[in-house]
């Protein structure tokens, strides 16, 4: 800590006539380590890894390293090689939706986030391990079928309703479009500040999704309209589950389809992302609410 503070103190005066390089030189010092972990995905996990370790880059708050894993028709030796250094990192972020890791990685993963870890659930993210007691745990509700767990949503009056095991649909989702997030959470670190409905851009509006949702906090609802095949009632879109000493930050939105990442670029997803990635490393918030950010009628989006 001396030397670290001792670093500190001589950039300050070696930058003091510059402009910005104290303040530059405090952040990069104080940059969270983010991993990435992908490799099999029914999405383009290949467009959207690259284009998320930037947008998070930019923030200057996170250093991205990726971890991907071996193809689904790699050899069992290719998946001895695959261990991910979790510990090594403040917060791993899964754009990861494939076979089920090998055990041991699983027992990282789940010791990792029990020790204090940070874990971010990207989308179709939480399609993966329904076999996984613990993932299920930590991810609160997953794709999977209305007899897998609870179902979680939101009435009109903004009450949570919960669903038993095999009562109403389970995942699922209408067609694409662009729909309002609505706020539920405002005092919560990732939303404080953020308008209470904003549109987000053209995306799946995630459905019915199903699992033990023990402790969980939702952030944010989308109404699943009929009129575009869902659900006729708020669904969660962002929340929140602590899990041992740890934090686990989940947004089912972010889609992308072929080289179509519309719903990447929407200055709202990833506000929500860099903010969830900030808040699942260290319980806290800094990153600001950006000009562009949507608004309550309007989509916002990096062209
Ligand atoms: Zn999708």
């Amino acid at each position: 800590m001396i030397h670290h503070l001792a670093r500190l103190f001589v950039a300050s005066v070696v930058c003091i006539a510059g402009t910005f390089c104290v303040a530059d030189d405090i952040r990069a010092a104080e940059k969270l380590k983010l991993l990435i972990v992908d490799g099999q995905n029914n999405h383009n996990w290949k467009a959207m890894t690259p284009y998320m370790k930037d947008v998070l880059e930019e923030t200057g708050r996170f250093a991205v390293d990726v971890a991907t894993s071996p193809g689904s028709d790699a050899p069992a030796a290719a998946w001895e090689k695959f261990r991910p250094q979790f510990s090594k990192y403040d917060v791993v972020l899964s754009n990861y939706n494939g076979q089920p890791w090998p055990k041991r990685v699983q027992r990282d993963l789940t010791e990792y986030v029990e020790g204090g870890g940070g874990l971010v659930i990207i989308h179709a993210a939480n399609n993966a391990f329904p076999e996984w007691p613990e993932w299920n745990e930590m991810i609160g509700l997953g794709w999977r079928g209305n007899d897998f767990g609870a179902r979680v949503s939101l009435n009109d009056d903004g009450k949570v309703i919960r669903s038993a095991a095999g009562e109403g649909p389970g995942a699922g989702h209408g067609r694409q479009h662009a729909y309002a997030i609505v706020t539920r959470d405002t005092q919560h670190p990732v939303m404080r500040g953020l308008p209470r409905e904003w549109m987000h851009a053209k995306d799946e509006l995630y459905h019915g999704q199903r699992g033990p949702a023990l402790n969980m906090q939702i952030l944010a609802t989308a109404y699943s309209d009929e009129s575009t095949n869902g659900t006729g009632t708020h669904e969660p879109m962002v929340w929140v589950i602590p899990y041992g000493k740890g934090r686990v930050f989940t947004t089912v939105m972010g889609h992308v389809n072929g080289e179509e990442i519309t719903a990447l670029r929407c200055f709202g997803f990833q506000t929500v992302m860099n903010r969830g990635c900030e808040w699942a490393a260290t319980g806290k918030v800094t990153l600001p609410v950006p000009e562009n950010f949507p608004k309550p009628n309007a989509v916002s989006i990096d062209e």
